[in-house]
């Protein structure tokens, strides 16, 4: 295998266990160390070449970073391991990528961005005066996980672009006119800014 097949393989390992596309760098490496070790055992540059590889990934358009924060988000691969056996009853294979992450968004519970997201932000639509809400069956409150920045336009998944809101908002964020949604997006990154 060669390198950039080998770094892929192994983003696309750590990002499914710890629940989210947007990973550090160094967090990867410091816990991949072994790995690419025993990967080629000769190799005296692991992470400038693991670096090298991520441009690599980023020029064919599997990984993507936001300048000088040493965090990348993985793009090749549509769904994480436990988003698809959450929403395992719809077929979203089919559609564009904008409406297939309002689904995941939607419907996914319990994948780790979408529980850090609900325990900084808690369990109300962050609009103002909404007061939207309902308990579910299991006693808890229903809301959903937005990425402000739709992943597939370059958002993260991190806390600066996730935010907590209701059914309806949500959808407004997601189908409403052009001017209504950068209208919305504004507020939600200022909202979020505040509240970390
Ligand atoms: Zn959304
Ligand atoms: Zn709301």
């Amino acid at each position: 295998m060669k390198w950039k097949e080998f770094v892929l393989k192994n983003i696309i390992e750590y990002c499914n266990r710890i629940g989210s596309r947007t990973f550090s760098l160094s967090d990867f490496t410091k816990d991949k160390k072994e790995v690419f070790r025993l990967f080629k055992p000769d190799n005296k540059h692991t992470e400038a070449k693991i670096r090298q590889q991520l441009q690599f990934l980023r020029d064919d358009n599997v990984l993507s970073f936001l300048d000088n924060t040493g965090h990348y988000t993985l793009r090749g691969i549509d769904l994480l391991e436990k988003e698809k056996q959450e929403i395992h009853s719809l077929d979203i294979s089919k559609e564009t990528p904008e409406r297939k992450e309002y689904l995941v968004e939607t419907y996914v519970r319990d994948v780790a961005w979408a529980k850090k997201a609900r325990n900084i932000f808690g369990e109300f639509c962050l609009c103002k005066n909404c007061n939207n809400t309902f308990i579910k069956d299991d006693g808890l409150r229903y809301i959903e996980v937005h990425h402000i920045i739709p992943l597939c336009k370059g958002g993260e998944d991190a806390l600066w672009n996730l935010s907590v809101l209701c059914a309806h908002h949500h959808r407004m964020a997601h189908y409403s006119d052009i001017r209504t949604r950068i209208q919305l997006e504004k507020f939600l990154l200022k909202e979020i800014q505040c509240r970390l």
